[in-house]
C-alpha cells in the first residue's frame, strides 16, 4: 500500500511516497533556513507563506517523481502537530484536500511519534528494525526529550528539557561565538580544531536521577568565558560540544535503567548527526547491551518519508483520523491514541 506523507511543523516543507515495505518512491524536502537565517531563528509567519507556496507543487512533483496518480494511495498522511500552527495548517489543509477529492482514509501524524518510528522503515538501519520497546532519544532544535516507545501510538516521555532544547543550546552557543545559523554544525567544525580542556564549562544535572535536561546554565557560561576573552573560541567550543556529549551520556544511561526491557537507544533530530554526541552514547548502548540505532542524517532531520512511514504504520493498525481533525500546536506524544497491543 502506498501513503503520500507532507510534513511542515517547523522550516522544512516535504513529500515523500512510501510503500508499506518500506520503499521510498519519490521524497523531496525543501529547507527554509536560508529565509530565517538574517533573523537568526524560524519566523512563524514567514515560514508558513513558505510551506504554502512549496508544497502544492512538490506534491505534484513527487508523485509524478514516483509514476502514481492519487488514486493509488490508499491513505494520506499530514503531520497535525505538534509545531507551528500556520506551517501545520498549510499541510493538513492540504492533505485533507487530497483525501476528500479522492475518498482516501486521512492520517493527522504527530510529528514527535514520526522520528520516534523512522527507525522501523525496513531497510532503514542496518542493525534491523528495533522492537518495542526502545528509548528514543529526541534531540533536535525544538525538542529535547528521552521517550519509552511501547508501541505505536503508545509512549511514555521519561524525560524533558527543563529549558531550552540542545539543538537550541548548540545555536545559541554558536550564535555567542559568532557563528551563523544554525549554529550546530559551524560549532562542531569548529570544535574539531580546539582542545575542550582548556576550558571547564558546567554539566547540568551530570549524575542526578531521572532523565530531564537543562541546558541555559551551561550556555550562561559559555557567554561568560567569551567575555572574558581569555580563551580561543575554538577551545570554548570544544569544552561546550564535550560538556553536551557528556550531559547526554548520563542522561541516556538514566533513562535505559528506567526501561530495563529496552531493545535499543534510538536516536533522533539533527544534533543526532554531531560526531561526539553519537561517540558517546555509542559507549553508554554498548555498556548497557543494547545496540545504538541512529537512522541516516537526512531522516534524523525533518522530513516527510517518516511521516508517510508513520502513516503506514497508523494505518496498518486501523488508526485513522477524521477530517475533523484539527491541528495542535502542543500536542504530547502521551495523548496519542494507540493500537491495542503493539
Ligand atoms: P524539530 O521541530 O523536530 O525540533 P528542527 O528543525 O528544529 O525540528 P532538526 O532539523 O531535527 O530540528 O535539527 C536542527 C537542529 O540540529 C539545529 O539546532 C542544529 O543546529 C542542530 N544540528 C544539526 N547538525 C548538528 C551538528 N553536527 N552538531 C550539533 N548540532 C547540530
Ligand atoms: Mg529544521
Ligand atoms: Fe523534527
Amino acid at each position: 500500500s502506498l501513503v503520500l506523507g507532507l510534513e511542515s511543523s517547523c522550516d522544512e516543507t516535504a513529500a515523500a511516497v512510501l510503500r508499506g515495505d518500506g520503499t521510498i518512491l519519490a521524497e523531496a524536502v525543501l529547507s527554509q533556513e536560508a529565509e530565517h537565517a538574517r533573523f537568526g531563528g524560524v519566523v512563524p509567519e514567514i515560514a508558513a507563506r513558505a510551506h504554502l507556496a512549496a508544497l502544492p507543487a512538490m506534491v505534484a512533483r513527487v508523485m509524478a517523481r514516483a509514476g502514481i496518480g492519487f488514486d493509488a494511495l490508499a491513505a494520506v498522511a499530514a503531520t497535525a502537530g505538534p509545531g507551528l500552527i500556520g506551517g501545520l495548517i498549510v499541510g493538513a489543509g492540504l492533505g485533507k484536500g487530497i483525501a476528500i477529492a479522492r475518498g482516501l482514509p486521512y492520517l493527522a501524524i504527530n510529528h514527535l511519534e514520526g522520528h520516534a518510528l523512522t527507525a522501523r522503515i525496513p531497510g532503514i538501519v542496518a542493525s534491523g528494525a528495533p522492537v518495542f520497546p526502545y528509548l528514543l532519544l529526541l534531540l533536535s532544535g525544538g525538542h529535547c526529550q528521552c521517550v519509552a516507545v511501547e508501541g505505536v501510538g503508545r509512549y511514555r516521555r521519561l524525560g524533558t528539557t527543563l529549558d531550552d532544547a540542545v539543538g537550541e543550546a548548540f545555536d545559541k552557543a554558536a550564535k555567542i561565538l559568532g557563528l551563523p545559523w544554525p549554529g550546530g554544525p559551524h560549532l562542531e567544525r569548529l570544535a574539531a580544531s580546539g582542545d575542550a580542556r582548556r576550558v571547564a564549562l558546567p554539566r547540568p544535572l551530570l549524575g542526578r536521577d531521572g532523565c530531564d535536561f537543562s541546558w541555559s546554565g551551561l550556555k550562561t557560561a559559555v557567554a561568560q568565558r567569551v567575555a572574558k576573552g581569555d580563551a580561543a573560541a575554538s577551545d570554548i567550543a570544544a569544552s561546550f560540544q564535550a560538556a553536551v556529549a557528556a550531559v547526554l551520556a548520563d542522561r541516556a544511561a538514566h533513562a535505559l535503567a528506567m526501561l530495563p526491557g529496552a531493545t535499543a537507544l534510538v536516536v533522533a533530530g539533527g544534533v543526532a548527526a554531531n560526531g561526539a554526541v553519537r561517540a558517546a552514547l555509542s559507549g553508554v548502548a554498548a555498556s548497557r547491551g543494547v545496540a545504538l540505532v541512529a537512522p541516516p542524517i537526512r531522516l534524523c532531520t525533518d522530513n516527510a518519508v517518516m511521516i508517510a512511514w508513520a502513516g503506514i504504520e497508523r494505518l496498518n493498525r486501523g488508526l485513522v483520523d477524521t477530517l475533523g481533525h484539527a491541528p495542535r500546536p502542543r500536542w504530547p506524544l502521551e495523548e496519542l491514541r494507540g493500537a491495542p497491543g503493539q
